[in-house]
């Protein structure tokens, strides 16, 4: 598997907006959502909240004498952002343009899922906003492991989903997998990567299943043998059909990389808006992180000031910096990472030790993840953070 290190992944400012409803709560899923499908929910609430949610930010970082650049990237997350009629996502972009304006060849990405998707809906979103990429949840092409996930969608969906983004023009998009489900076969694994590959998204995210304890399923999820068998079979089949890996659970074809995860994962500043959504940015040798709420009724009732922003100690912005470039495929730039946060990694009493494994390697001004070592990545992260 081809291991490249780039030389440099840039920082920079994007947006987050968290669109909070789907027309089912899938059982594994962390992200804050509430189940609405019908005409009636508070769409438009929502967006009101938003807008007013990012007034409030743009004045609070004025007082704070905050200045940020144009966003490179915005991201509609969710929940199924597609939900939304696109009129009202043409007021979020209007309000976005007015406080935190973007530049003019920023990634704009939309999740949406699959059932939801039509060419009206498309050709809605491209008349009234900038929306450039579409992410989907394919997670698998097997209808029992669907049902497992508790899909609302078929394989056949998705397939035609996938063919009505391409025909709209849109040539970014990326679909989301998942291995590991209680039940998969390692064959089953392989034949989700090439049947999503066979669809031509630019992006495949290919994530672990993960449930908590005391998760229906959480008994029946298979075994670590199978997760890093199932990891690497379905690493193997994304490089061969032309994705390569760019952080341990996102591929892309070249130049394809997703440019708001970049962001996030190099340490870039983003601010999240819309209920349950995380901010970060990095002011005075530091994080500085805002969670806002992730109770609908409440964040309508006052959007604006409802958390405040935490500053991590330096530690802390050390070790989650650590944790989150450690997966990238370029690794840490050594002496920007140094220079940024105040740690020097190459002084981590662990290191040594690691190279011996042939877990990490030093190249360049680089450490970074041996293939080997990806698989070990949590642990890696937390010891070479411990000096
Ligand atoms: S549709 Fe997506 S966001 Fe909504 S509950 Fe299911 S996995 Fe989570």
């Amino acid at each position: 598997m081809g291991f490249v290190a780039l030389c440099r992944m840039p920082r920079g400012f994007g947006i987050y907006i968290h669109l909070p409803f789907c027309t089912h709560r899938c059982s594994y899923c962390d992200f804050y959502s509430l189940a609405r499908k019908d005409e009636a929910a508070p769409y438009a609430a929502v967006v009101d909240g938003i807008v007013a949610e990012l007034a409030g930010l743009s004045q609070e970082l004025r007082v704070k004498n905050i200045r940020l650049p144009l966003a490179e990237t915005i991201f509609l997350g969710g929940g199924t952002p597609s939900l939304f009629p696109a009129p009202l996502l043409e007021q979020v972009f209007g309000a976005v343009e007015e406080f935190f304006p973007w530049a003019s060849d920023a990634e704009i990405t939309m999740e949406a899922n699959p059932e939801t998707v039509t060419t009206a809906y498309l050709e809605s979103i491209q008349k009234h906003t900038p929306v450039n990429r579409i992410s989907m949840g394919a997670q698998s092409f097997e209808s029992r492991h669907l049902k497992t996930l508790e899909r609302l969608c078929t394989a056949e969906d998705v397939k035609r989903a996938a063919g009505l983004v391409r025909q709209a023009g849109f040539e970014n998009f990326n679909l989301d997998l998942i291995f590991a489900i209680p039940g998969q076969t390692l064959e089953e694994v392989v034949r989700d990567v090439e049947t999503a590959a066979s669809l031509l998204p630019t992006h495949i995210s290919f994530y672990q299943l993960t449930l908590t304890p005391g998760h229906k399923l959480f008994s029946s999820l298979p075994d670590e043998s199978f997760q890093v068998e199932g990891y690497e079979r379905g690493a193997h089949a994304l490089e061969k059909a032309g994705y390569d890996l760019y952080e341990i659970s996102n591929f892309a074809k070249r130049g394809k990389e997703c440019r708001h995860n970049e962001l996030y994962w190099t340490g870039g500043d983003f601010l999240g808006v819309g209920p349950s959504a995380s901010s970060r940015l990095f002011v005075d040798g530091a994080f500085m992180h805002r969670k806002q709420i992730s109770d609908l009724a409440k964040y309508l009732k006052n959007p604006v000031s409802t958390h405040a922003w935490e500053q991590n100690t330096a530690q802390q912005s050390f070790l989650e910096a650590t944790f989150l470039e450690m997966r990238t495929r370029s690794g840490v730039d050594l002496n920007d990472f140094s220079h940024r946060y105040g740690y020097d990694l190459r002084r981590s009493r662990k290191l040594p030790v690691f190279k011996e494994q042939g877990w990490v390697v030093e190249e360049g001004g680089f450490l970074r993840l041996t293939r080997q070592g990806r698989l070990l990545a949590d642990g890696i992260c937390r010891d070479l953070a411990d000096y």
